[in-house]
């Protein structure tokens, strides 16, 4: 397929995928993008997914569909890729649903490959080589770390659409040196962006809540499949944080390890896994140094191994369908660093997140009870004005959580210098 296949990927994360298909045209295959995503697609899947499949499954069927249909493609030299992530849920099914589509609406013969890297499928045209992986792991640092600047930066920045621009101009830079880059230069890089996103300037004379949102993991972060929901927030005053993909990636690898010690499975795989947690810890070391010198309060990459403690005292971490107990670590992680605002998007016929999201927010409530935390639904006919309704009051009780937060910060400084005041005469 390398030679002369034109490989289609549906749209997840706008930031990490642009990316990530810079990674892979490198490798030598042409990979196209669907960065399109309209009604017309969720109706193109409506047509050929069972509606009581989850939302993201209908998205992304309508999305590969649509492409086909669209004429733009040499339909005998076309083939589509999708992930498998090997778990309980839909994500693991998605070929089974993608092909039964392909057939019925006449596709029959579009190869569709599976990208895991748990042995599920044969993908005779396309190998994950080491020199790919290594790509891939340093695309999703930069992209991780441009859309921690890209939020943060935006929020706040004095001079509209500043951000953007910078933000464009890094992302083409890392497109390239995502194509050839030394280890020196990738470091380097890191430092660069956190430099250059630093001499932005900010107006902080007012503190805006900050929201982070969690969820699903194409919900969260697809634009058009969540209604746009930072785009909301942000408007509505916010200053917005999305997790890193990295923390889910890191996530995933814990599986194997959490197999072994409560099933007491292959020892082999669980020490492969560790060690590819270091070596993600190791890639990140230099964008946690890089985000600590600077004055902007970035979150910084999780600890998965704090979050899988933490989570302990909330469910199990035998929960790895869908987002598993990843999800509700990112709500604790998020609280933690003093975001308890939380908007946890939900998509319809989603299973997994109902009990990991959903399912778990009155306990986090009861532990943090500073948490402020809103469940919102997404499906193919969601009420727009609900999900508005719900966000709206969200944030009106952020902002008068913020209010009373430095209310009562003024008033501990003033009895401060009232205490000194009186020691200084005594
Ligand atoms: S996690 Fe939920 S929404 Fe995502 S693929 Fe699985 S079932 Fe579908």
């Amino acid at each position: 397929m390398r030679k002369d296949y034109t490989i289609l990927i549906p749209q997840m994360a706008p930031i990490h995928f642009e990316l990530l298909e810079a990674a892979v045209r490198s490798s030598g295959y042409h990979v196209q993008l669907l960065r399109e995503c309209t009604q017309k697609t969720v109706e193109t899947g409506l047509k050929y997914v069972n509606n009581d499949a989850c939302y993201p499954s209908i998205l992304v069927t309508g999305q590969m569909i649509e492409a086909l249909q669209s004429g733009k493609y040499d339909l005998n030299k076309t083939a589509l890729i999708m992930s498998q992530t090997g778990g309980g849920c839909r994500a693991t099914n998605y070929i089974g649903f993608i092909r039964k589509a392909l057939k019925d609406a006449g596709f029959e013969n579009i190869p569709v490959i599976s990208f895991n890297i748990v042995g599920m499928e044969k993908m005779p045209g396309f190998k994950i080589t080491v020199p790919l992986m290594e790509k891939l792991l340093r695309m999703v640092v930069y992209a991780d770390l441009l859309q921690k600047m890209l939020t943060k930066n935006r929020a706040y920045e004095i001079h509209k659409g500043e951000t953007q621009k910078l933000f464009d101009t890094w992302m083409e830079k890392c497109k390239k040196l995502l194509e050839k880059s030394s280890n020196k230069e990738f470091k380097q890089s890191i430092y660069d962006i956190v430099n250059d996103f630093e001499k932005i300037e900010l107006d902080t004379s007012i503190e805006k809540p900050r929201v982070g949102i969690v969820g699903e993991v194409l919900i969260k972060y697809h634009p058009f499949g969540n209604n746009f929901v930072a785009d909301l927030l942000e408007k509505e005053g916010a200053e917005v944080i999305l997790p890193d993909f990295m923390g889910f990636a890191k996530f995933m690898c814990t599986h194997k390890i959490t197999f072994n010690s409560l099933l007491n499975t292959n020892k082999t795989s669980s020490k492969i896994m560790k060690a590819a947690i270091k070596l993600i810890d190791i890639l990140e070391k230099d964008v946690k140094i890089a985000i600590s010198n600077s004055k902007k309060n970035y979150l910084p990459p999780c600890d998965i191994w704090h979050l899988e403690e933490k989570v302990k005292d909330v469910l199990s971490i035998g929960n790895q369908t869908g987002e598993g107990w990843f999800l509700t670590a990112e709500m604790i992680e998020y609280i933690e660093h003093d975001i308890p605002n939380i908007v946890c998007v939900q998509p319809f016929a989603c299973l997994p997140n109902h009990v990991v999201g959903k399912g778990v927010i009155k306990t986090i409530r009861e532990k943090y009870p500073n948490a402020n935390i809103s469940p919102v639904d997404y499906d193919p006919g969601a009420s727009e004005s609900n999900q508005a309704n719900r966000i709206k009051l969200l944030m009106t009780v952020a902002k008068d959580n913020l209010e009373a937060k430095q209310k009562r910060k003024q008033a501990l400084e003033s009895e401060n210098i009232e205490t000194k005041k009186q020691e200084e005469t005594v």
